[in-house]
């Protein structure tokens, strides 16, 4: 058995609310330069405006945000709201996980893959890409760890968990592949034109490229190889059920962001919903397509 405190929900709760608290003033600095190709560890955190270095006092997770007022000490420069609502929403998250998987390694492996997920939709939010070190990293780590921690326990062995992740894995960028190149091929059959497919002067690609294969309007392949991922985690049915939630999360979302914007130009692509949607598979008490 696992140290006693543990076994207490209240204490292992409080311990997953703080470390998510934490890990999501992380995830702030992992959000705004891993895309910008910069150092997540050095420097330490810098305030947009006067660019001071923040005194680890005037840095702890949404607590100095509300003292602060939303505000940098010094310059009193306007804070991000998006900042205290990462580390708090990190926070739940990492609370709903380890109540979820209880003192296991699979809740810290859960911890790792959600806020893995918080962030690839924050930058896929920011910039429309995910990076690689996120999803093929992400690919990678379940792959070679999810079937550790599942049969650490001793309830499945290796080799079951592992196929049960490379068919996670093979499903659900299998699947997403499968969309956007039919959509691809579909769409060049009938003539349809986007913003970005083909660029500007350029022409469609062809079957002997690489682009023919991995280059798809309206979907990256970021987003494929990010549910990838996911189905590493949470294996071949719950990545079905991802795809699922991303679906049905990003048509009600998107209709209501076209409603308040008045517009039906995408504000955003598909990697967040399947964030989104792969956090509340992993979380959900119920599955729809499972027993
Ligand atoms: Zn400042």
């Amino acid at each position: 058995m696992p140290l006693e405190p543990w076994n207490d929900p209240r204490i292992l709760g409080t311990a997953g609310l703080a470390f998510g608290l934490i890990v999501g003033s992380f995830l702030n600095v992992v959000i705004h330069r891993l895309p910008r190709g910069e150092s997540v560890v050095t420097p330490g955190s810098h305030c947009p405006g006067c660019d001071q270095a923040i005194e680890p006092w005037n840095n702890i997770p949404v607590l100095s945000y509300l003292l602060l007022r939303g505000r940098c000490a010094r310059c009193k420069v306007q804070i991000s709201i998006r900042y205290p609502l990462i580390e708090a929403l990190t926070g739940l998250v990492f609370l709903g996980v380890v109540l979820h998987y209880g003192p296991t390694p699979m809740a810290i492996l859960g911890c790792v893959f959600s806020a893995s997920l918080i962030a690839a939709a924050a930058i896929d939010f920011d910039h429309r890409i995910i990076p690689d070190e996120i999803s093929l990293g992400g690919l990678v780590l379940g792959l070679l760890l999810v079937p550790l921690a599942k049969s650490y326990g001793g309830e499945t062995s290796w080799a079951t968990a592992f196929v049960f992740s490379a068919m996670g894995a093979l499903i659900g960028g299998g699947l997403l592949w499968i969309v956007g190149f039919s959509h691809a091929r579909f769409c060049s059959l009938m003539g349809r034109r986007f913003e970005h497919w083909p660029e500007e002067g350029e022409d469609l690609p062809r079957p002997n490229s690489i682009d023919y294969w991995t280059w798809f309007p309206g979907m990256g392949f970021g987003d494929i190889k990010l549910l990838a991922m996911i189905g590493t985690f949470v294996g071949p049915i719950g990545v079905l059920e991802t795809i699922l939630a991303a679906s049905l999360g990003g048509l009600v979302f998107g209709v209501l962001a076209a409603l308040a914007i008045r517009s039906w130009g995408s504000p955003f692509g598909f990697g967040p919903a399947i964030a989104v949607g792969a956090i509340l598979v992993l979380l959900s008490p119920v599955h729809l397509l499972q027993p």
